[in-house]
């Protein structure tokens, strides 16, 4: 069922006339933010195609897929946007990097920590461990300050970390499977999350899957830091020691400070705080 609908999704794609029609919605939405749509006219000239006919039949058959139609306009349909923008995220510059300095040292190793942009990717870490890593959209890099940037890269991963512990993919939003892991290198204790769709092996640090929850954010608030504002980097600095309460039922505790405060908290890798007592 699934396979049959990527074949026949891309196969919309692969008539000249039928890219030509999505190129000339995409580039009237994303070269100028405009949203009305073409009607018939409009987007036949653009087109520059000599048999209507055929022409229509194209449009007939990308509407209600890639293309909608209200009214007398057509326009990408959300999942056309989407489409799109997810072509537009395979543009980056090959070879191109970019180093931005952090002020932060490694958790690990206490070596200096830079996030590093290259191909589409950006990484944060030392010289010999990757703390982070996210895909950013390639226009963001070129278009954004290095603030921004930053920012930008800080609310991408939060979503991300919410995701995988709330139990589905960033990358393919497939579900996820869970294990805890206790021989990783170098951390002792992880959570793993291998996607049941793309294959693809998330992991979380145990602290980071409790991010979302309304107690942790408040623990946080006391100190005066506000979670979601802060970009997950700049968080490691607030864990303590990882320990294993329950193997089978992979519980683990750890504590966190801030500004001198901490609170122990117990969590299941689910996105669940089991505990929490403040020292
Ligand atoms: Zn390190
Ligand atoms: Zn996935």
């Amino acid at each position: 069922m699934v396979q049959r609908g990527i074949d026949s999704a891309l196969d919309l794609l692969s008539n000249e006339t039928r890219f030509e029609i999505i190129a000339a919605l995409a580039s009237q939405r994303f070269s100028g933010g405009d949203t009305s749509g073409m009607t018939f006219t409009e987007l036949f000239e653009a087109v520059s195609r000599d048999d209507s006919g055929n022409f229509n039949y194209h449009l007939k058959r990308l509407l209600d897929r890639l293309v909608t139609k209200t009214g007398e306009r057509y326009r990408l349909s959300h999942g056309g946007v989407q489409l799109f923008s997810l072509l537009q995220a395979t543009t980056y510059a090959p070879g191109y990097q970019e180093v931005i300095p952090l002020d932060l040292s490694c958790p690990l190793c206490e070596q200096e920590v830079v996030g590093t942009y290259r191909e589409g990717y950006f990484d944060i870490g030392c010289d010999g461990h990757l703390l982070l890593e996210t895909y950013v959209h390639p226009t963001w890099i070129e278009s954004l300050s290095t603030d921004e940037f930053l920012r930008r890269a800080g609310i991408l991963l939060h979503h991300q970390i919410e995701k995988i512990a709330s139990g589905f993919c960033p990358l393919c939003n497939g579900s996820v499977g869970f294990t805890l892991q206790t021989d990783d290198d170098p951390y002792p204790i992880q959570y793993h999350y291998p996607c049941k769709q793309c294959g693809t092996e998330l992991q979380l640090h145990p602290p980071q899957t409790v991010f979302h929850c309304v107690e942790i954010g408040q623990f946080y608030r006391n100190q005066r830091v506000e979670l979601r504002e802060t970009p997950p980097w700049e968080l490691y600095e607030t864990f303590g020691e990882m320990t294993m309460v329950n193997e089978d039922r992979a519980h683990v505790r750890f504590d966190l400070t801030v500004d001198g405060d901490t609170a122990v908290v117990t969590v299941d890798g689910q996105g669940n705080v089991l505990s929490l007592e403040e020292r």
